[in-house]
């Protein structure tokens, strides 16, 4: 495979989906549905990725399933995978485990067919305990930056970060490891700002000069919500413009779909269609998107309405 800043020159580079959700519906991962609201920290085993070492299989089974709708690129399952977020889990001494089969997974179904990405998010530290704690969660994300990198990832994805002032110390971190980096923000609960008061115009123009090669959004937003954002990111910046959207209707008032009271357990009642996402596939070349794939509710048949969108003469 061509690095992923080769693959980026050459036209719409197509990731693939959301694991978490999908493996959650699949009963290999916790939601914490019934003791916790996702964000706030409490109790343990809110979609964390231990499915790798305690489910490979279903793992190998999702990962093969994206590579067939034909993803160019793997995100390994490492999505909330700092010691941090882990430890609340009751998973922290598993870390390196986690982290580590994670990748050798993707890396093994991937083969010569497709790259394989280091997902890396927020902690959730900052949320919990305010910006103050900005340095302890730059040495957690450090920390699973290495073992991404030492376990032979070709580049990096730093997903759903409500602060830019987090996104900012990630980005150091993958550029210190000496990584290729897609970075994308999500933006809640309107798509105006992050939670720590940038743009996304402003959001696009500090990440691509912190190195990242492609910036943009992903989760909270189905593609038509997402696109007016990724337009004010596509006219701040010169580097590509990289969207991951969810696959879950939001309304004028709550621009997130975690916010919406069918989260989690009535997702299925807000789900939007794979056409929206074949209708999304065919806008991107013109609306200067390029690198996309899903997140959350976005499975296999959803990157195959991209892939069938993305290929239509248009
Ligand atoms: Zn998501």
């Amino acid at each position: 495979m061509k690095p992923i800043t080769t693959l980026l020159k050459q036209g719409v580079v197509l990731g693939d989906g959301g694991y978490l959700i999908e493996l959650e519906r699949r009963g290999y991962v916790d939601s914490g549905s019934g003791r916790e609201k996702v964000g706030t920290g409490k109790g343990s085993g809110q979609f964390t990725p231990e499915v790798a070492i305690e489910n490979p299989d279903a793992l190998r089974e999702l990962h093969r399933e994206f590579l067939k709708a034909g993803s160019q690129v793997l995100q390994a399952l490492t999505f909330f995978g700092t010691r941090e977020k882990l430890t609340r889990a009751g998973y922290g001494e598993q870390t390196e485990s986690i982290n580590a089969a994670a990748v050798k997974l993707a890396k093994e179904v991937a083969g010569e067919q497709a790259l394989v990405a280091g997902s890396v998010s927020r902690t959730q530290l900052v949320e919990r305990e305010g910006m103050g704690a900005l340095d302890k969660a730059r040495d957690h994300i450090a920390e699973q930056i290495r073992l991404l990198k030492d376990a032979g990832v070709d580049f990096l994805i730093l997903e759903t970060f409500f602060h830019l002032a987090e996104m900012k110390h990630a980005l150091q971190c993958a550029a210190a490891a000496g990584l290729p980096t897609v970075a994308t923000m999500s933006f809640r609960p309107l798509i105006s700002q992050c939670t720590d008061g940038h743009s996304p115009a402003e959001c696009a123009r500090v990440m691509a000069d912190l190195g990242a090669i492609a910036v943009g959004a992903n989760c909270e937003q189905e593609p038509t919500r997402m696109l007016p954002l990724l337009r004010a990111m596509r006219v701040a910046t010169k580097v590509p413009i990289a969207a991951q959207p969810a696959a879950f209707r939001t309304t004028d008032d709550c621009h997130c779909f975690t916010r919406q009271p069918a989260f989690p357990d009535d997702l299925e009642t807000i789900q939007v269609s794979r056409k929206e996402f074949f209708e999304f596939g065919k806008q991107l070349k013109v609306e200067g998107i390029g690198y996309v794939g899903g997140c959350c509710g976005c499975n296999p048949a959803y990157i195959r309405a991209l892939a069938r969108g993305i290929a239509e003469p248009n």
